[in-house]
């Protein structure tokens, strides 16, 4: 059940839910947990690892599913997190399906592009998170070209980041550095707007070429670290 891609409904009380990974060490820092894809997302980004999230499908999968999920995994799971495609684009299945995985006893956990400062804000205010994984895609001027769409949603981001910290909540920020953000006007820029947001540490991903980390990217974030002495500030992954 759940694994893969879309099936078809088979109930009337369905979530947006594109796909399932039953079992991760690394979506959520030292916890053991399973994550959640929702199906659609506003972004392009030109890095996208789960472009099969990106388009806005009928919802497929009963909430029976994740119910029969969740009661199967009981003591061995600790955390669910919601990942996409983009949860913040689902409020209402987001809420139903965070409710469920608490009153069986997990921790709830995101991953988000922050697109929706308004709705994270009233999620972090009705839900206990354990952690959230956020994307602080480029700095300003370059997160048209980040995401792949016309509008700036840098604003937003850094709007739903200030209410991670504001509200107390455990978050990671972290940034997929591509081939056409390894510039270092670029990259100086974007550790700017990290610092102006008041982030004391951020994650730099490599993009993947192929499946493994793009070698030359990797090569010049290092170099780019090593000269700014940014080691402190910058981890890699
Ligand atoms: S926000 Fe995430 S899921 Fe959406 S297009 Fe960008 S990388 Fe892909």
């Amino acid at each position: 059940m759940l694994y893969g891609t879309n099936r078809a409904a088979a109930g009337a009380a369905v979530v947006p839910i594109g796909g399932v990974t039953p079992f991760s060490t690394l979506d959520c820092p030292g916890r053991i947990s399973a994550v959640f894809y929702f199906q659609g997302c506003p972004f392009r980004c030109p890095y996208c690892h789960n472009a099969e999230f990106q388009p806005v499908n009928p919802p497929a999968y009963p909430m029976s599913d994740f119910t029969d999920f969740l009661r199967e995994r009981k003591g061995f799971l600790e955390t669910i997190v919601f990942s996409g495609g983009e949860p913040l684009l689902f409020p209402e299945a987001l809420d139903e399906l965070t409710g469920l995985v608490l009153h069986n006893g997990f921790e709830a956990a995101l991953h988000t592009s922050g697109f929706r400062p308004g709705v994270l804000k009233n999620y972090a205010a009705d839900f206990p998170l354990k952690w959230v994984g956020i994307d602080l895609k480029a700095a300003p001027e370059d997160y048209p070209a980040a995401t792949g769409i016309e509008g700036n949603y840098f604003e937003k981001t850094a709007e739903s980041i200030r209410i991670l910290k504001d509200a107390g909540i455990p978050f990671e920020v972290r940034t997929t550095i591509f081939p056409a953000l390894l510039e270092r006007e670029k990259l100086e820029s974007l550790v700017e707007s990290a610092r102006n947001l008041g982030i004391n540490q951020t994650v730099w991903q490599v993009y993947s070429l192929g499946g493994r980390p793009d070698p030359r990217v990797k090569a010049g974030i290092i170099e780019f670290i090593r000269d700014g002495k940014l080691e402190p500030f910058i981890q890699v992954r």
